[in-house]
């Protein structure tokens, strides 16, 4: 049983941050369509499970995305009263928005310094990762313009071609050190392309780059391994794990067992039970029609909730620990499913059954059907959920 726990005020004394949440699992709200649960004590033991398979090594949390759909402040400060001392967000408004919720944490902004953006990084003390020479000579600017030495992290290119400072950018560095003049560097990151495939010789090479560009630079801590990057072994561990996806549940790879515990769990309520003959056409298209006598429930979730319509005939939702397949076209605000094999009167309108974890598929399996990756299944979520943020640490 969860224990029901009152509503916790985040940051009431900063009005860039909107942040008040539930903590507890209350009651569905009359008319609620679906209702999303996040599991905050699985997070907090998936980001330790992480850094013991690291022999150790922290781990920082990204939670850019609103913790990939699941809510940053509250997992944020979950992971912060746990010990997480380093968040990375992609943009300046979710570091500022985060602030609040992790007050004495390190926050990382990956997107870099945006034109403009200085005074609000010093303002709400946000470390931005570098990424471009112009961006240096902004941070340095600024650094002397203000008279202080200003914490900064750098994001070097090692294969991924996507963000990042390149090779003859670090050699002009190395050459020119007064270019990082009045920054405090506290973080040297690089990001992997490949990790989920630990076969791929990208790996090697990238961190192989990674060592000698970083060797080129002022001394720094070293932060290379996403979530998969955890799980390729030692040598890609360096000073700080970078998890995202791992801590939501997602697993690392694809070809092993999850060893992270699930995290999410999203319940749509039944809106109608029908009990059709055969050969009855069941949502838009008449795509699918009943073969036999058959009990339809229609569900309130649908595409615009973030359940992908690619996912149409090719999932189960999940109740009392029975598969139920969703059959028929996904809509916009319901699913359409057999509920056929369940008992007589097991299951009531009003009821909520599980449509993404709990007893319905996991993420993984979502993703896979989908054509998708665990990732997208998170980040579609939806926003017309009552959101639950579950935890059973008394620290809440
Ligand atoms: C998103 C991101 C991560 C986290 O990746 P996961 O695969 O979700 O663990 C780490 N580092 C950078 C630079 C990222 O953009």
């Amino acid at each position: 049983m969860t224990k029901p726990l009152p509503r916790l005020p985040l940051a009431a004394t900063r009005a860039d941050t909107a942040a008040t949440f539930e903590i507890g699992a209350s009651a569905p709200r009359a008319g609620i369509g679906a209702i999303l649960d996040v599991d905050l004590d699985a997070i907090v033991a998936n980001w330790r499970l992480l850094s013991a398979t690291a022999g150790g090594v922290p781990a920082a949390a990204v939670v850019k995305a609103d913790a990939y759909g699941l809510g940053a402040a509250p997992v944020a400060a979950a992971l912060a009263r746990a010990g997480c001392a380093h968040f990375f967000v992609a943009h300046l408004e979710e570091a500022i928005a985060l602030r609040a919720a992790v007050p004495g944490a390190t926050v990382y902004v990956l997107h870099g310094l945006a034109r403009g953006a200085e005074a609000a990084m010093r303002a709400h003390d946000l470390t931005p990762v570098l990424s471009t020479l112009d961006q240096i000579a902004a941070w340095h600017d600024e650094a002397e313009r203000v008279g202080e030495r200003l914490p900064a992290a750098l994001h070097l290119d090692t294969g991924m071609t996507r963000l990042g400072l390149s090779e003859a950018e670090v050699e002009t560095l190395a050459a020119e050190p007064t270019r990082l003049a009045g920054l405090d560097l506290n973080l040297v990151l690089s990001h992997l392309a490949s990790a989920e495939e630990p076969e791929n010789p990208s790996n090697e090479r990238q961190r192989a780059t990674f060592e000698r560009l970083r060797a080129r630079l002022p001394k720094a801590k070293a932060s290379f391994a996403n979530s998969s990057g955890v799980f390729l072994g030692a040598p890609w561990h360096f000073d700080l794990l970078r998890p995202g996806a791992a801590l939501y549940g997602v697993a690392p790879r694809a070809d092993a067992p999850n060893p992270l515990m699930s995290v999410v769990r999203l319940s749509a309520r039944v809106l109608r039970l029908a009990d059709l003959p055969a050969v009855v056409p069941v949502g838009y298209g008449g795509r699918f029609v009943t073969s036999r006598p058959t009990r339809i429930a229609t569900v309130s979730v649908g595409y615009a909730d973030g359940f992908l319509r690619a996912l149409a005939g090719k999932a189960n939702a999940g109740f009392a620990g029975v598969k139920l397949p969703i059959v028929g076209a996904v809509s916009m605000d319901m699913i359409t499913v057999d509920v056929s094999a369940l008992a007589e009167g097991a299951l009531r309108e009003g009821d909520f059954v599980d449509v993404i974890g709990g007893h319905a598929d996991d993420i993984d399996r979502l993703a896979r059907a989908a054509g998708t990756i665990g990732y997208e299944i998170l980040t579609s979520l939806g926003a017309r959920y009552q959101r639950r943020w579950i935890s059973h640490l008394s620290a809440f």
